[in-house]
């Protein structure tokens, strides 16, 4: 694989006058690191000058220590997902945690056994929201961002607008790619086109780059954003990557069920 030579998107002193390559944002990963190395691989391809992470790196999929090690390796910026919280609630609740055996909890406990110390201690840190380059960056919605809501409509949206104080944010969370639109009062979304799209300058965005690894669209691809904050340019990524793989994954760790049958259908 190679490298996306990520810079932080926080130090633009870093980048030459006429650097140009577009943020790659990223989220819900879930532990499917199939979908993630063909991400990896389509951002190295882009010549992105930096990787952001919206979180939910674990939970549901059979990889969790893989992608976290990755996503330590190739972001400049990461915030933490409400599955990344539950995972430390699970290290503080210790053997109690045991006594449950749902499939969400089940890749939680393979994330315990997985992730090293200085993993634990990597996650602890993570903060709910960053900033760089007049966008924000969260999980859920700006919106009470440790309650980790959802944007799933207008009003929800509306919510998220109201405290946010840059023009562009980027949340993931549904895993349903969505382009918000603020027009004074009114607010919008649709369904944004493979091809890349203009942001209008007189507008405010709230954008939803869907999933990595459990895409909910009725579009098994992986998904992921580009953004160039200079020209306003966004472009949604679909990649398809080996799904009967990560489903062997799956099986393989003793992750059966919905999370794993939903990889082939997105949704
Ligand atoms: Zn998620």
């Amino acid at each position: 694989m190679t490298k996306p030579k990520p810079r932080n998107p926080s130090s633009p002193q870093h980048e030459p006058d006429n650097f140009q390559g577009p943020l790659a944002i990223i989220s819900d990963i879930h532990g499917n690191v199939d979908a993630l190395a063909v991400v990896l691989e389509d951002i190295a391809a882009n010549r992105c000058r930096a990787m952001v992470c919206l979180g939910d790196i674990i939970g549901y999929g059979p990889e969790p220590g893989a992608c976290v090690n990755l996503v330590r390796e190739y972001a400049s910026a990461v915030v933490i997902g409400n599955h990344e919280a539950m995972f430390l609630e699970i290290l503080k609740a210790g053997p109690r945690a045991r006594e449950k055996t749902n499939a969400m909890w089940k890749a939680l406990a393979l994330a315990r056994e997985e992730l090293t110390k200085s993993d634990r201690a990597w996650i602890r840190k993570l903060p709910l929201t960053a900033i760089a380059r007049e966008t924000t960056f969260v999980h859920g919605s700006l919106h009470l961002p440790h309650e980790f809501d959802y944007i799933f409509n207008e009003q929800s949206a509306k919510m998220n607008f109201a405290v946010q104080e840059t023009p562009f944010s980027f949340h993931g969370h549904t895993h349903v790619p969505v382009v918000w639109e603020e027009k004074g009062k009114e607010v919008t979304g649709y369904t944004p086109e493979e091809a890349p799209i203009q942001l209008d300058p007189a507008f405010r965005y709230a954008i939803c780059v869907g999933s990595v690894g459990q895409p909910r669209d009725e579009d098994p691809r992986a998904s992921y954003a580009l953004f160039e904050p200079e020209t306003r340019r966004l472009a949604i990524r679909r990649l398809k990557y080996n799904i009967p793989r990560a489903m062997d994954r799956f099986r393989e760790r003793g992750l059966g069920g919905f999370h794993l049958e939903r990889l082939a259908e997105g949704q």
